[in-house]
Parts: structure tokens; sequence; C-alpha cells
């Protein structure tokens, strides 16, 4: 079978170039490829009752399927080139905002609309983190919610699925250059051809496309892993942030180290949950928009970002292993009271009941000094002092400190500024890039290729 465009993985890469590319050429015959389900059938089968931990399903219905990893996330697209990856370090600072805010006019067509779009312009909370060590990050933030951002992506299915030919459940096995031009797509019972091939994988995808590199002759560099906790605390602590920006990225230099920590995907009103890498259980969060499932809490992640280039090179290796170690003593995720932690001892089952910030995930209660580096964990600790000066009662004792939450990155694949291997018509975007590393960018390198080709076809 030939088409003009192949895509691997229906993530928001895949889905956004599929997207531009049928609106700029409606003849061309474009298939996806994905490793998981369709939206509808993807359930992951915890439900906390029967199964209370990962069975480790083939495919992960957290992170494959159409939508990608982020079809359950809390769906804030941050319009921002100050995180989020380096796409315009590629493309152009002024080109990838515009990509970004094109994203947010087609999510908001497809049932985003009515969302709030957050922005830290002109808040007097950027002066108040200055003069406490603390640094706001500039960003206009759309939060979708984990409601809405299903309903956009069902949508954006319905609209797809007569104008692409999708195949679930497919993962692609390996890719080979033809003789003369082209790519072949191979699967596990069949092969197809393309002129073009864009591969967004994401980071369940890591691995794969270290294996597409290697055959393919492609140079990689390692990237970083970032390391920290996830922290819940009841929301209104922290509401004089999240009212206004919803999401606040702050980053703070450690004094005794001078490491950056920062917060990261902060969740108002949210719960905490597990995530699982590769078989690893690591914490994340999100929250809704509908206010009727709110939580009392908020939660973010505070990280510490870890690069290791010579004589070891594997960051994510690094990161795994931290992750093992409390998947080993916890059979999961741990979670700590922040004044057990700063007195040294554990939390237990009674000190967790006794304090007065109920958690929203059912981790094991323990010990985090036994877990994470010393170095990281003394950055958090600083850094929870720092947020205490803007948002007083953040250092209370009762605060709780899930972990470990480990955010991998895939390896940079060396691309040009086409988003182009050293392979013609051969495209690597979103975060199997490594150059993204969330919905708004991985979404707006989807729009970019797709309208190069489109020019080029
Ligand atoms: C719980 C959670 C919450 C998050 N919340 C946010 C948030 O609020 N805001 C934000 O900006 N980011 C968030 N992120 C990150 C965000 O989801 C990712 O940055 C984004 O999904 C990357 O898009 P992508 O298309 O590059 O890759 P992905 O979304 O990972 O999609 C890649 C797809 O490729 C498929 N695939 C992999 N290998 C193959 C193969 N060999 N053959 C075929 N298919 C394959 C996978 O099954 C997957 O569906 C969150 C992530 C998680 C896990």
């Amino acid at each position: 079978m030939k088409y003009d465009v192949i895509i691997v993985g229906a993530g928001p890469g895949g889905i956004f170039s599929a997207y531009e590319l049928t609106k700029l050429n409606s003849n061309l015959k474009i298939a996806i490829f994905e490793a998981g389900n369709p939206l509808e059938k993807r359930k992951c089968p915890i439900d906390g009752v029967k199964v209370k931990s990962c069975i480790k399903c083939p495919s992960c219905a957290i992170m494959n399927g159409f939508g990608g990893a982020g079809a359950f996330s809390d769906g804030k697209y941050n319009i921002t080139n100050q995180f989020g990856g380096s796409l315009y370090e590629y493309i152009g600072k002024n080109e990838a905002i515009e990509l970004m805010k094109y994203v947010d006019e087609i999510n908001l067509a497809y049932g985003g609309e009515g969302t709030k779009l957050y922005s830290t312009a002109d808040t007097k909370i950027k002066k108040m983190c200055l003069q406490n060590g603390l640094h706001l990050l500039d960003a206009q933030v759309r939060h979708l919610g984990t409601d809405i951002n299903y309903v956009v992506l069902e949508n954006l299915y319905n609209y797809l699925k007569d104008r692409v030919e999708f195949f679930f459940r497919t993962p692609v096995e390996k890719m080979a250059k033809l003789p003369n031009g082209g790519y072949e797509v191979i699967t596990a019972d069949a092969k197809y051809e393309c002129d073009k091939c864009i591969i967004s994988v994401g980071r369940s995808g890591s691995k794969w496309m270290e294996t597409v590199c290697e055959d393919l002759d492609i140079p990689t560099k390692s990237n970083r892993v970032d390391i920290g906790v996830r922290v819940e605390l009841p929301a209104e602590i922290f509401s004089a942030l999240t009212d206004e920006l919803y999401e606040s990225k702050i980053v703070y230099r450690t004094e005794k180290f001078e490491d950056l920590v920062r917060t990261f995907c902060m969740n108002p009103h949210g719960a905490v949950v597990n995530e699982n890498t590769n078989g690893i259980i690591t914490v994340n969060g999100h929250s809704y928009e509908d206010p009727a499932k709110h939580t009392e809490n908020t939660n973010f992640a505070l990280l510490v970002a870890k690069h290791f280039s010579q004589p070891f090179k594997d960051s994510n290796g690094y990161g795994e292993s931290i992750a093992r170690l409390s998947n080993m003593l916890g059979g999961g995720v741990i979670v700590q009271r922040f004044g057990d932690l700063v007195r040294g001892r554990r939390s237990n089952e009674e000190r967790i009941r006794e304090g007065y910030v109920t958690p929203t995930l059912a981790a094991t209660p323990g010990d985090l000094s036994l877990v994470i580096p010393k170095r990281i964990l003394d950055g958090i600790i600083e850094m929870i002092y720092a947020l205490d000066k803007i948002c007083p009662g953040t250092a209370n004792d009762d605060t709780l400190l899930y972990g470990v939450e480990v955010k991998f990155y895939n390896m940079e694949v060396e691309i040009d500024n086409n988003l182009e291997t050293r392979n013609k018509g051969l495209f690597v975007i979103g975060d199997g890039s490594g150059v993204t590393h969330s919905l708004s960018h991985a979404s707006a390198s989807g729009v970019y290729v797709a309208r190069y080709i489109a020019s080029e076809k």
C-alpha cells in the first residue's frame, strides 16, 4: 500500500500534522499508525478497588492511543517559548508563538470554546516573586481541563477519520529507505510505502526512536532528566497564584548548590495520580475544568534538571533507577509530610491520617530522603521555604510530598530547521524528537511540518 504521507503516532504532534495536511491539500493520501487504541477504547484498568496498581498492559491506556500521552492530561496548553521545549531554536520565536496560537484556535473550534486563557502579563505576582528570590516565567495558559481535552480530541478524530486512514494497535516495528526515495514502514504483518514520513512517537516511543536513528544513521544527543516531588496542599494556600494565573512556572536558584528548582504542572483543586513509564510507577497530577470534580487541594511538582554527558550519558537511566528505588521501598509512590521530612523521620499511616491535608492519591507513607539524592532534596526543601514567603503555609508540617516525580526526555534527534532528518522526506517532531516537551509545542511542530510538506507537494 502506498501513501503520500505516513504519520507514526497519533499524539498531538501526529494529530495536528494530519489536521493541517488535510486542510492544505485534501488530495493527499495519508495514513496514521498508532501503537495504542482509539480514544474510546483507552481505559486504564486501575479502578482502586479490583485493580489497585499497574498490571502492565501490553499497550498503556494512559500513554498510548489516539490523543497520545496527553489524552487524559489536564490539557494545559502553554503559549510561550520560555518552557515546554525549544522548538523556537529551529523555527524562530515568532513563528513558534504564532503556531501555538493557531493550535489554540483549533482547540477552541473543536470543543474548547469558553475555556479560560490565563496570562502572566501585568501580574503583580512577578514582582512578589522577584522580591523573594523567585522568578516567574512569562506565558499564556489555556486550561482545557481533562474533561474538555477529551471532547476536543473526540471532535478532532471525527474530523480526521474520513480523511485519513487510521491503523490502531499497529506499532511500527521498523523503517527502511526505499531505493528510489521514500520510506517503507514495516509493521508486524505488513509493509507500507510513503513519499514522506512524519515520526511523532512521543516519550513512550523513545526506545523505538533510538533504533530508527541507529538503522537510518541519524545522530542523537543525550537529553536531561528532571527529578523531584509532587507537592499537595490546601488549595487556599496557593490561591493567590492559581486564581490569577492558574499555572505559574516559577524558578528558584538554591543558595547551597546554585541548582535551579522549578515548579511544574500546577493543578488547582486537582488530584495526584500515578504514572507508569515502562513499568516504573512515578507520580503526576491533573485537574478537571468541571467544578463538580474539584478537590480541596492543589498539587504541583518541584523538579531539578540533571544532565549527564561524560563518561555517564544515560540521564533517563539515572532517573529510572531513582524511581525504581521508590517503587522498591513503597511498592509504588511514597508520600511524606513535609514536617516529617525536615525532622528526619518517615511518615506512617497514622501521621498522614492525623494531618490536615487529605491525600488525593493512595500512596505508601515513607521517607523520601532514602530515595531522592541529598542535593536534589535539599534544593526542594529550600524552594518550599522560598515559596512559603509568597504563599504562606506552603512549608506547613502537613504539606504532602509524593515521590518520585520524574520527567524523562527523549534524546535529541538531529533535525534541521524544517524538522527534517538528514534523510530527505523523514521528519521527526513532538516529544519523540527531544525538541518539544509539551502539548502546545508538540502540536505546533506538527502544523509546521505539515505546512512544509504541503508547500513541497
Ligand atoms: C499524565 C500526563 C499529563 C500531562 N499534562 C500535560 C499538560 O497539562 N500540558 C502539557 O503541555 N503537557 C502535558 N503532558 C505532556 C504531553 O502529554 C506531551 O508533551 C505530548 O503529549 C507530546 O505529544 P507527542 O505527539 O509528541 O507524543 P505523545 O503524546 O506521547 O504521542 C505519541 C504516540 O505515538 C505512539 N507510538 C509510540 N511508538 C509508536 C510506534 N512504534 N508505532 C506507532 N505508534 C507509536 C504512542 O502510542 C502515542 O500515542 C502530560 C503528560 C502526561 C503523561
